[in-house]
C-alpha cells in the first residue's frame, strides 16, 4: 500500500504530540497517512506495553491514519546503526511515502534526536539500489527515497522553519493525545506522576500550538524544521 505521508516516531504518542493536527488535516484533504512507531514505549513509568498498544490504535483511528505499525525496537536503547536502518528502510520501501515526518532533531528524551537521525539516514539509504531488502513475504523491495523529510517539534522549544495551520484540527489532536490515558493527566489515576502526566504538560502543548498559530495569523499551528530548504511554486503559496 502506497502512502502519501509517513510519520516515523520513536515512541507511541510522539506522533500525536508532535504532528496529530497535520496528520488529521492531510487525511481530511484526501491523503493517505500512516505511522510507524520504533518502540513500544516500554520504559514509560506509567502504563504497560499492552495499554500503550491499545491507546496507539485508538489514537490512530481518531486521526484517520490507514496503517500504524510498531517495529519493536528497544525503548531507550535502539541505535542509529545498520540493523535499525535496514528495518526502517523496509518500512519506507513498503509504504513509498512522498513525505516523511520524523522526531524532533534534539529533545529532552535522547530517543527523539536518535529517532530523527535514524529516520533521516534511512530515508537517504532507502533510495540506494544496491542496498537489498525484502518484504514480509520474502520478495525483493524496490529502492524508494521520499521527496522530503520534516522534523516535528516535541518537548524542548525549537524555532520552526515553517508552520502548518491546524486550527480546524486542534480538537482531533487533543482527543488523539488523550487516547493515551495512562500517559497524560488523569485525576483518577493512582500511578506515579511523571514529566508528561502533570496537568501543566498539556497546557504547554496547547500554548505552543497557540503561539505557532499566532505566528502565522491563525488559531493553532504545528511547527517543523527542515534540513533542506523548502521551496514554493509561487509567492501566493505562502500564508
Ligand atoms: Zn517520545
Amino acid at each position: 500500500m502506497k502512502l502519501d505521508l509517513l510519520v516515523l516516531a520513536a515512541h507511541p504518542d510522539d506522533a500525536e504530540l508532535g504532528c496529530a493536527g497535520t496528520i488529521a488535516k492531510h487525511v481530511a484533504l484526501g491523503y493517505k497517512v500512516g505511522i510507524v512507531d520504533f518502540t513500544q514505549g516500554e520504559l514509560g513509568t506509567r502504563g504497560t506495553i499492552q495499554t500503550r498498544e491499545k491507546e496507539a490504535a485508538e489514537a490512530a483511528a481518531i486521526q484517520g491514519v490507514v496503517v500504524r505499525e510498531n517495529l519493536k525496537f528497544r525503548d531507550g536503547f535502539f541505535q542509529n546503526d545498520e540493523t535499525h536502518q535496514l528495518k526502517v528502510i523496509q518500512s519506507i520501501r513498503k509504504y513509498q511515502p512522498d513525505i516523511v515526518l520524523a522526531n524532533a532533531v534534539s529533545d529532552r528524551h535522547s530517543d527523539h534526536g536518535k529517532g530523527a537521525s535514524l529516520a533521516f539516514d534511512a530515508c537517504f539509504l532507502s533510495g540506494l539500489v544496491k542496498i537489498e531488502t525484502r518484504d514480509e513475504q520474502g520478495n525483493a523491495q524496490k529502492p524508494w527515497r521520499p521527496d522530503t523529510i520534516y522534523h516535528y517539534i516535541q518537548s524542548v522549544m525549537i524555532q520552526p522553519d515553517f508552520i502548518v495551520d491546524i486550527s480546524d484540527y486542534w480538537d482531533i489532536k487533543l482527543k488523539a493525545i488523550k487516547a493515551f490515558k495512562t500517559q497524560f493527566f488523569d485525576a483518577s489515576s493512582d500511578e506515579p506522576e511523571t514529566y508528561i502526566s502533570k496537568p501543566g504538560f498539556l497546557k504547554m502543548i496547547e500554548s505552543r500550538a497557540i503561539e505557532f498559530g499566532h505566528a502565522i495569523n491563525t488559531q493553532y499551528g504545528e511547527g517543523y524544521t527542515v534540513r533542506r530548504l523548502p521551496g514554493v511554486k509561487s509567492l501566493f503559496d505562502l500564508l
